[in-house]
């Protein structure tokens, strides 16, 4: 089968357990490097791949050892070298994953864990997999407690970070270990420089390149920008970077299909106009959604690749790769998607230590540079958002259509300060009505979002528990005893839901409500916070 035409999961020859562990973990499609790898690998061929961290590697080899693995047999029948034990962790839980439903089971076994713990592990004969680094994989040889007599599949990961770390003759005991009969080898690197070609040629057997096709592209003339953080704190990073920036309509892109729900999600509870597009929405919702963006009811735009490729939107300000994409080209193609008609545009990609050299290959083929940014500090936002409203006063002022606001302060300056009438309405512009607690007053929501006298809260469910507003309504009505007619404005989301209520009976409300029970469901509910 031809790798470029190759479109879907379900295309490659592989199992209904396998396809459903994919669907899962939300891969929607496979990725270049899988595209290429994973026939030829179920073929049995050995191959050498070149690709870094982030390319979707560990699937390409991952998949096939799932697949061709047999799990009722109680012995190690493939095994993978990684440098570091980070690496061998990662990798056993992605083939974990991967394996769920065929029941393939790998191990990691690494230096730094105790090693009596992984003989017990390996006596017990549960994983058809081992992933490891090479000096303990050879300790475990020299000690008998681990045995390559069944092994049929080899792979090196980052050969040539492994090589670099100088393990190149651990491997090769290693190797030297591992019947050649029936033998498939795979070898996954970012470079390749000479001493891994010799490698292959010593202990593979007419060995397959992939490498992916590269289309002539045309990378659109846009600001390109990349800021760097850690995955922890990633959201965050996203939401500081989108107060400074001043954003019309942005994309947004995720890997997963479970990603962009997850982020989604994320960004609704901070406030944010999101939704989200994926290959498992049906056309209406699709519809829907892309209704809502175009009508500027939705300012940002979570989506994959795949549920992106046909969008034809025009007024899109900014592309954000929220995920640095699986190959190059990607890359070009979701920032395509900014910038037309002559219209500024902006690229901003987030990337964590890990994925220089994935941006290092964008740079390449886009042939220039992405300018690396620092992320905004909280009072980096703060004096954006000072800066903002000073501009949007000065063209009120530049227009001057004050008509009978002027007559409001006019009496009130002759009590107050100037400077003090002035902030106070910007105050109110900002905050509206004061809710500052008075001496008496035993708590405050300070601003929830709500509409004057109103306050919003925020609960956990959703749609997706089937929420409908006359839930919301009978619910609260019923713990909390207040009128449901006085109840506000609802707004249900698919994990969450925004309802007001009267300020006077607000704390009613939440303390009858919070880690009350609703269908089945112990919920959380709480002062919203306010939209930006
Ligand atoms: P890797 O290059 O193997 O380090 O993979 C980088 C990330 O991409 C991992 O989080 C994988 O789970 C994810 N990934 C791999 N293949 C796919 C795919 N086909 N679609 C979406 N995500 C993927």
């Amino acid at each position: 089968m031809c790798a470029e035409r190759l479109k879907s999961f379900g295309e490659l020859d592989l199992s209904r357990q396998i396809l459903q562990a994919l669907s899962e973990m939300g891969f929607e499609e496979p990725s270049p490097i899988q595209k290429a790898a994973i026939p030829l690998a179920l073929e049995g061929v050995d191959l050498i791949g070149q690709a870094q961290t982030g390319t979707g590697k560990t699937a390409a080899f991952g998949i096939p050892i799932c697949e061709k693995a047999n799990p009722r047999f109680q012995a190690v029948q493939a095994l993978i070298l990684t440098p570091t034990r980070e690496l061998a962790v990662q990798v056993s839980e992605e083939i974990n994953k991967i394996g769920r439903y065929r029941q393939v089971r790998p191990l990691p076994i690494y230096g730094g864990q105790s090693i009596e713990r992984q003989i017990r592990a390996l006596r017990h004969g549960r994983s058809q997999v081992v992933v490891g680094t090479p000096g303990r994989v050879l300790d475990h040889l020299n000690r008998g407690t681990l045995k390559l007599q069944h092994v049929k599949m080899v792979v090196l990961d980052e050969a040539d970070e492994m090589l670099d770390m100088g393990f190149v003759d651990d491997i090769e005991s290693i190797l030297k270990q591992v019947p050649t009969e029936g033998r498939q080898m795979m070898l996954f690197s970012a470079t390749m420089p000479p001493e891994i070609r010799k490698l292959a040629q010593r202990y593979m057997n007419d060995p397959k390149s992939v490498a992916v096709s590269r289309d002539e592209l045309t990378v659109p003339l846009i600001e390109q920008v990349f800021y760097e953080t850690r995955e922890r704190i990633k959201v965050d990073a996203l939401c500081r970077i989108i107060d400074m920036e001043e954003i019309g309509q942005a994309i947004i892109f995720c890997r997963t299909k479970r990603g962009v729900d997850e982020l989604v999600g994320a960004l609704e509870a901070r406030g944010y106009f999101a939704d989200g597009l994926h290959g498992d929405l049906s056309q209406q919702q699709r519809d829907r959604v892309m209704r809502r963006f175009r009508e500027g009811k939705v300012e940002l735009l979570v989506a994959t690749d795949v549920a992106a490729r046909g969008l034809d939107i025009d007024n899109v300000t900014h592309v954000i790769n929220f995920d640095i994409p699986q190959d190059p080209e990607s890359y070009v193609h979701r920032i395509g998607r900014t910038g037309r008609a002559g219209r500024k545009g902006q690229a901003i990609t987030l990337i964590s230590p890990r994925e220089y050299r994935q941006l290092r290959s964008i740079e390449r083929l886009i042939k220039s540079r992405i300018v690396r940014k620092d992320l905004p500090t909280i009072s980096d936002v703060s004096e954006r958002q000072a800066e903002n409203l000073k501009n949007q006063i000065v063209k009120i002022l530049q227009k001057s259509h004050l008509g009978n606001y002027r007559s409001i302060v006019g009496p009130l300056l002759e009590e107050y300060d100037s400077i003090d009438v002035a902030a106070a309405a910007l105050k109110f512009a900002v905050e509206g009505v004061d809710e500052q607690p008075d001496e008496d007053d035993e708590f405050s929501f300070g601003n929830t979002g709500a509409a004057p006298g109103m306050v919003r809260l925020f609960m956990n469910i959703g749609r997706v528990q089937q929420v409908k507003p006359q839930d919301i309504v009978r619910w609260i009505a019923d713990e909390s005893g207040i009128p449901g007619n006085i109840i506000g404005m609802i707004n249900i989301y698919d994990r969450f839901t925004f309802v007001e209520v009267p300020e006077e009976h607000a704390n009613r409300v939440l303390s009858c409500m919070h880690q009350n029970f609703i269908k089945g469901r112990k919920v959380n509910v709480e002062p919203a916070k306010a939209r930006r």
